[in-house]
């Protein structure tokens, strides 16, 4: 117990050796309850839904957790779910899932590939695995309930909307996630990597940089193309500014601080002799660290400022931050404890050594208790099938993961049978090494 009276993740609840017992325990009901779980990967992965239009997959979630004994709530914070199971004295640990595809065409060319579009033809594709994400979720959900007596404590299984828009997981602690279902004692998440199937990663602290996307309107005087003498040229100055904006990192960070400014679209104008009025530039922006992302906002719209008086504007630039993810800092206790689990379980050599991405999510928002930061582990679980591995060149881990789809892909496949079961075990063995252990059992 903590000094609020409420249980901790205590390092001596579950000594390894117990650990490893208590998830065979667990296990043992994993391949009656795969079947399910394949049927609603297989049915997320034909039917994805854009982030904030996750109806289907939602009540494909609540559903499930239903049948299994959770008392189930929809509709927090958009189409999030959650389900709570109680199960005796004990700390609260959140499983996080999240749910939404993106507007990728799946070019897999596998017999379940998606081939739904929306209503304005925009395809739809789980291209980022969180159809996996979503189908071990309900598994690892179903697997602790099957066997309330090998854990105590409270679960609380969270489907969450709109990762990709980085705004569900905001939108669903907005919509009371802890003051209505209680601030958990740890949060757990997981994503799919390109790495084999069968091995996980895991990253102490920063696992995942922050992200920033920036929209900057820069203004000038239109002419004609002939008379450039009765312009103030946006192109021209919007050119220098993502010229400048490289010095960023180059010439204000150390070597040492990891930062990315990227200009991912620059819109001016319409027509070869005319010059517009206006330059529109849309940034995104990574750090490792939350103070160099205040910097590095700070030199953005100073250089935009600063270009902007150098041309002449007629007016100051405009700098608006469009949205923003913070880092996914695991907290170290929780994600050694983590790792020591799926050691236990997989085998070392089953772990790959963590290296930061700079991909970024919304899991991070999960930290943000009412009173004081909830611990949070996210680690990554593989999924590339070992034959598309082998035959990937390179040597080293890090030259052949390069040459394999990766998240956001439209050749992104999972290897459907190995992602379940592993992405089961693994959430499922995390959330025993946070939760109480259970009765002795009184024959094996
Ligand atoms: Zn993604
Ligand atoms: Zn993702």
């Amino acid at each position: 117990m903590n000094d609020t009276g409420t249980p901790h993740v205590s390092e001596s609840e579950t000594p390894e050796a117990d650990l490893k017992d208590r998830a065979r325990r667990v296990l043992q009901h994993l391949d009656a309850v795969l079947p399910d779980v394949d049927a609603l990967y297989g049915d997320l992965h034909e039917h994805p839904e854009l982030s904030g239009e996750e109806a289907h997959t939602a009540a494909e979630v609540a559903r499930r957790l239903a049948a299994t004994g959770y008392e189930v709530s929809q509709g927090v914070g958009g189409h999030g779910v959650v389900g709570v199971l109680c199960n005796g004295e004990g700390p609260t640990v959140l499983l996080r899932g999240d749910m939404d595809a993106l507007p990728v065409e799946e070019k897999t060319g596998l017999p379940y590939a998606s081939h739904v579009t929306t209503k304005d033809g925009v395809p739809v594709m789980h291209a980022c695995g969180h159809d996996v994400h979503t189908a071990c979720l309900v598994g690892t959900a179903a697997l602790l309930a099957r066997s309330r007596d090998a854990w105590r404590g409270t679960v609380m299984v969270v489907g969450q909307p709109a990762e990709e828009t980085l705004t569900g997981a905001l939108a669903m602690l907005e919509d009371g996630l802890y003051a209505r279902f209680g601030t958990p004692d740890a949060v757990l998440g997981q994503h799919t990597a390109p790495l084999p199937v069968g091995t996980f990663m895991h990253r102490e602290g920063v696992t995942m940089m922050g992200a920033t996307s920036v929209r900057i309107r820069l203004f000038g005087r239109g002419a004609h193309g002939a008379q450039p003498e009765l312009s103030v040229d946006p192109v021209v100055l919007g050119a220098s500014v993502v010229l400048r904006l490289q010095t960023i990192v180059s010439r204000e960070l150390s070597p040492l601080e990891a930062a990315v400014v990227s200009v991912g679209h620059f819109q001016a104008g319409n027509r070869a002799n005319v010059i517009p009025d206006e330059a529109l530039l849309e940034l995104t922006v990574r750090t490792e660290d939350g103070a160099v992302m205040a910097r590095v906002l700070a030199a953005i719209e100073r250089i935009a400022k600063g270009e902007s008086l150098a041309s002449g504007s007629p007016k100051p630039p405009q700098v608006e931050v469009v949205a923003s993810t913070p880092v996914n800092r695991n907290d170290p206790a929780l994600i050694r404890r983590v790792r020591a689990a799926h050691a236990e379980w997989f085998g070392q050599d089953a772990l790959v050594p963590g290296v930061l991405a700079t991909a970024s999510e919304d899991f991070p928002f999960f930290a943000r208790g009412p009173e004081r930061p909830v611990p949070t582990a996210y680690w990554y679980v593989g999924i590339t099938p070992l034959k598309t591995w082998a035959e990937a060149p390179g040597e080293t881990p890090l030259e052949k993961v390069s040459h394999v789809p990766g998240p956001h892909s439209p050749f992104y496949a999972p290897d459907r049978a190995g992602s379940l079961r592993r992405g089961c075990e693994s959430l499922t063995v995390a959330a025993l090494a946070c939760l109480h252990g259970g009765n002795t059992p009184t024959h094996h």
